[in-house]
This record gives structure tokens, sequence and C-alpha cells, in this order.
């Protein structure tokens, strides 16, 4: 994400000996002189006019304030001596800088009302103009509400034993299948009755719609239409790309200024098309054939023009009598169906549950 920088606010500082406002500028209160201590944070100011000056901008390029290493005050990082206590600053460390004190407000600031007399004031004042009494910082943006506490969930009752009972349940049903379907009887057989199906389903070309990239649309595609459509979101700008940016907030330089800051990105757009290829597609016709006789044959097949024979599919089926019970079995082809003459004999293994696990000439 690239950062844009658009001007510097002057940031504010409250006095915690007297609780006085001041701008990020000055380095002691205005109402009692001490010192802006190391602790003392700067806020956003309430008013926020974007300050573009190159002044500005050399004083936040210069650095961090120096905090004098005797006295605690701030002094410009260009600096050699304490501008309160004249010691040297060559031991003094930078304040700390970069912390995100706030979202840059557009809107005007409420007017503060004076905690001395009631006085409305303008959101930019420092003291109150009708008693001079310090104004704190005016009403500040309510934090993000805490999530409600979710209800403490009531122990449910123990799934222990209702799971051990259907697992039982489910092994004993699996046992009699397995058992069922292994354990088989033989019998002997013979053929009543045989009989054969075949289908071809008929495929036709047909038009199919998709949507992709201008540059993945295959070459023998039409295109129907193109929208543009964001493909790529990248961090630096490019030519045609549209700048896409977050909320501007503030930094705190350390020397009182606050940096104005917008996170942007670049969104590169393309052709979106959607386009229509031919392809082979199940048409719902079949041709098909049946028979009860020894000699399947495949439909003759009529095709119009762009159509073509699918994927065909045979299916036979013999019934046998063995011991006044009907058995039902499917060859598995043509040259397998051929042998089940009506009348033959045949011994057949079936499993309890009537499938035919083999069957054999006699
Ligand atoms: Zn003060
Ligand atoms: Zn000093
Ligand atoms: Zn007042």
């Amino acid at each position: 994400m690239a950062k844009k920088q658009l001007g510097y606010v002057e940031l504010e500082w409250i006095c915690p000996s007297c609780g006085t406002r001041n701008a990020g500028r000055t380095r002691v209160c205005s109402n009692c002189g001490a010192a802006m201590p190391k602790e003392a944070k700067f806020h956003a100011p309430t008013s926020q006019e974007l300050d573009t000056s190159a002044e500005t901008e050399a004083i936040v390029a210069a650095g961090p304030d120096i905090v004098c290493p005797f006295c605690g005050t701030r002094n410009r990082a260009t600096a050699t001596e304490c501008s309160q206590c004249g010691g040297d600053l060559t031991g003094g460390k930078p304040r700390e800088a970069g912390e995100v004190v706030g979202a840059l407000q557009t809107e005007p600031a409420p007017p503060i009302i004076c905690p001395h007399c009631g006085a409305s004031n303008p959101a930019d004042r420092t003291k109150c103009a009708q008693c001079g009494g310090a104004l704190g910082r005016g009403p500040q943006p309510s934090p993000e509400p805490e999530p409600a506490p979710r209800p403490e969930s009531r122990a449910k009752p123990s799934l222990g034993l209702g799971c051990l009972l259907i697992a039982l349940v489910v092994s004993l049903i699996i046992g009699a299948i397995l058992f069922m379907s292994t354990v088989g009887s033989e019998t002997i057989g013979t053929v009543q009755a045989v009989g054969w199906h075949y289908v071809i389903p008929i495929e036709q070309l047909q038009p199919v719609q998709y949507e992709g990239w201008h540059d993945e649309v295959p070459a023998n595609a039409e295109v129907l239409r193109c929208v543009q459509r964001v493909r790529h979101r990248i961090d630096e700008p490019v030519a045609g790309a549209i700048e896409v940016c977050g909320t501007p907030y503030i930094v705190d330089t350390g020397t009182g200024q606050g940096q104005v800051v917008q996170d942007c990105m670049y969104e590169v757009s393309d052709d979106w098309c959607r386009f229509s290829v031919y392809e082979w597609r199940v048409s719902g016709m079949v041709a098909e054939a049946t028979g009860s006789d020894m000699y399947p044959s495949w439909p003759t097949l009529s095709l119009a023009q762009g159509q073509r024979a699918g994927a065909a599919n045979e299916e036979y089926l013999v019934l046998l009598l063995a011991d006044d019970r009907e058995v039902r079995y499917s060859p598995h082809s043509l040259e397998e169906y051929r042998r089940f003459t009506p009348g033959s004999a045949w011994v057949i293994t079936t499993n309890r549950l009537g499938g035919v696990t083999s069957i054999a000439p006699r």
C-alpha cells in the first residue's frame, strides 16, 4: 500500500499540572509555565486545518524534538543547548514518533463548554473567553462499543451413551449386510427369457456462453460484450489506474506537528467479456432399439447437420427359473449374453439378498 502525504496539522498536549490545552509548537505550558513532560502525549487537535507550508515541512524534516537530559524540556531537533536550563543536549533522547493519534476530522469541531463558568467557546480556543479558565479537550469520539458478552453456554447433556448405542447399531447392520452378501447358496436355474436394450444419445453442436478476461477468450469464440472490471490492485500508481484511498489519519512526528497521511491502492481495470463457443451437448434425443432375441442390433442413426452420436450404452438381461424362484442376471457383454440360449441350464450362486454372485454353465 502506498502512503500518500497530505500535509500537517498542529497537535495538542494537555498540561498535567494545570489541565490547560497547549498547541503542539509550545514547549512550556501557556498557563502555568511547566515544561511538557516526556510522558505527556500529543493528541489530535480539535480544529484540524491542513498545513502544507514549507516551514512546517522543515520542522518535521529535522526530526523529533530532543528531550533535555537535565530538565526534561522539549527542544527542537536542531538545538544544541536546552532553551530552558541551557544544558548540553548531546545526550538527550529524541521524543517518540510514529504513533497514529487519530483520523483527520473534516467536519467542524463542536464548541467546548467551559468547565468553570459554562460559557461556550470555539473548539480551537484553549482558554475561556469569559472567565479565562483553561479549557480541556472537547467531546472526543466515543470508543468502539464493546461486543455484548455472550451468555454462558449451559452444560450439554452427555452424548457419550447415545453415540455408543448408535455405533453399536451401525456396526450390527454393516455386519448383517456383509454376512448376507457373502454367504451364499448354489442352485440350478434354466433360462426362461432374454432381453437387450441399445441406446445412442444424440449430441448437438450448441452455442455455450462463458465469461472471462479478454485475453482468455478462445480464438474460435464469438465475443458478445465486454465491460471494464478491476483486474489487479497494486501498491504503486501506473498509467490508467484508479487511485483508491482510505481515510486520512494523523501520525505523531514528535515535533508537535502531526503528519496527515492516507493509505492508497491503485486499481487496474481490464475488459471482462461474455463470449459464446460452440460445444457438443446432449440434445435429449436418443436412438434406441430393444429386443428379446439372441441377435441384438444397434439402431440406425439419422443425424442432421451439427449432430453426432454420443457414448452408446448396451444393456442385457437374462431371466432364470431356479427352484420356482425367478433370478435376474445382467450379462456384461454381448459375448456373454449370447451364451444364455433359452432353455440352457446354469449353476447360480446367490447371496442371501438374492443377488447373483457367480453363474456358470451346468
Ligand atoms: Zn499548566
Ligand atoms: Zn533543560
Ligand atoms: Zn469560563
